[in-house]
């Protein structure tokens, strides 16, 4: 395994953006692996923080299953995989991480006081780094789509500049007009702020909201230090269209279940879900200029 401090070392170097997709399962997983070694491409696969969150607490055994899971896939790929458990808020839960198998993990502490946001990403650098592993860390909020964008949420590049100072993060997550989980191109990036941070900050950025990102300015924030793409909402709205459509033509009432499902061939309904997110990951991929390894 790939870590992502290395991984994002050559992404700034050659001027590429490296694809972090959010998987939710085994096949999601896997598609993501698949596409990135038919594009032949470093890639980082992971899970979202809230995959494991229930709402009687925190499910620490579907943490576990999932980080054995992606890291004995990450190890097993031909390309270089890192493998990170995003936007954790909790500091128990991202200990666990840290602990569990993943190789890098994301705090994010960006609705805390500045100082705060500080404070605790700190303790999760210095835990981490006990066992080599590398934490992004978050300065600004990063709005949903749907939430109205307030000006305060941007992040300050003087505060992005001080928070890498003091808490040592290999990678920051920056708001500069992307959305979360917007799915058609609505975000409006401020290109010039995301300049300044990147003058102050010599950490690579990090781009969430990769669905709704408009495709004709990855090449502008490229060259302005960001290095990383967080993609989620797109995979699972192509798995699903996919899933759909295919069951549209199924008529359940003579249908044979054991093709249908967990078969792994033509017929498998979740196999035609899991290659079309395949697709849509290496047309990331290609439009992120990831270089062939
Ligand atoms: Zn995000």
């Amino acid at each position: 395994m790939i870590s992502i401090r290395e991984i994002l070392k050559d992404a700034q170097d050659r001027k590429y953006i490296v694809g972090y997709f959010e998987a939710w399962d085994y096949g999601s997983l896997n598609a993501t692996v698949r596409a990135a070694e038919e594009m032949k491409s470093a890639i980082i696969i992971g899970f979202g923080g809230r995959s494991f969150e229930t709402p009687v607490g925190w499910d620490e055994v579907k943490l576990a299953s999932f980080a054995s899971v992606g890291k004995i896939m990450a190890q097993n790929s031909s390309v270089p995989t890192a493998f990170i458990l995003n936007e954790v808020e909790d500091l128990g839960i991202i200990k666990k991480g840290i602990k569990l198998g993943f190789n890098s993990v994301m705090f994010d502490g960006s609705s805390l006081s500045l100082e705060e946001n500080i404070k605790l990403t700190r303790k999760v650098v210095k835990e981490a780094a006990k066992i080599g592993i590398d934490v992004e860390g978050q300065v600004g909020r990063i709005p949903s789509t749907g939430e109205r964008i307030e000006k305060n949420f941007l992040t300050s590049p003087e505060e992005a500049a001080y928070f890498v100072e003091k808490t040592g993060v290999s990678a920051l997550a920056i708001s500069v007009g992307n959305i979360h989980m917007a799915t058609d191109e609505e975000s409006s990036i401020d290109l010039g702020l995301l300049e300044e941070i990147n003058r102050l900050t010599s950490v690579p950025l990090v781009m969430h909201g990769g669905t709704g990102f408009p495709d004709t300015l990855v090449k502008e924030v490229i060259n302005r230090g960001v290095c990383k793409f967080n993609v989620g909402t797109i995979l699972k709205e192509v798995f699903l269209r996919e899933v759909k459509k295919t069951l549209e033509k199924i008529d359940l009432s003579k249908a044979d279940f054991q093709e249908l499902l967990g078969s792994n061939n033509q017929a498998d309904v979740f196999r035609k879900g899991y290659f079309a997110v395949k697709e849509v990951v290496k047309e990331k991929l290609k439009l992120y200029s990831s270089p062939m390894i």
